[in-house]
């Protein structure tokens, strides 16, 4: 600082834009420059605002959550000993597993799993379980006599012979 013998110990930024540039004052001059300080100063209010926003992630890159998807993950590099992630793909994996075994069920059951939805393999019980639920919920008498609960009905009555007689006669196929 002009006129002063002090000892110049302490620094401060020249500016914002040379963060790394420093003036060097004496404890009573960093103080009376760092108390005028001021960031922002010339700055808009959007420039600010996406100032204060981009310093909340160090400004480092941000993406929404999610959005890379699960494939972004190297699980070369990412640690997991409580094998929280290990569990989840094995979840996923089951999953897959459950939607193939459904897709390989017989062509000509699939149309009436689906009216009933029920999935593959399925058995006997499993079946007139389901359509009791459904043929209570969809009679025409619970529907105030509606045509098109009528006409649903005639499709689960349909779904559930075509089951029923295949479970019957090949119970060992499900
Ligand atoms: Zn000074």
């Amino acid at each position: 600082m002009a006129g002063c013998e002090c000892a110049g110990e302490y620094r401060a930024p020249k500016s914002r834009r040379t963060l790394n540039d420093y003036w060097w004052f004496c404890l009573e001059h960093v103080r009376a420059y760092n108390s005028t300080w001021d960031f922002y100063k010339g700055m808009s209010p959007a420039e600010v605002e996406a100032q204060m926003r981009h310093d909340t992630s160090w400004q480092r890159p941000t993406w929404p959550l999610g959005s890379l998807g699960a494939a972004a993950l190297d699980e070369d590099v990412v640690r997991d000993p409580l094998r929280i992630l290990a569990e989840a793909r094995i979840g996923q994996a089951r999953k897959r597993h459950a939607d193939r075994a459904s897709y390989q069920a017989p062509p000509d059951l699939r149309e009436s799993l689906e009216t009933l939805g029920l999935p593959w393999p399925t058995t006997l019980d499993a079946v007139k379980t389901r359509y009791k639920e459904l043929a209570k919920r969809h009679h025409p008498d619970a529907n105030g006599g509606s045509r098109d609960a009528e006409e649903r009905l005639k499709t689960i009555n349909l779904a559930y012979a075509t089951l029923r007689t295949r479970l019957v006669t090949e119970p060992r196929m499900a």
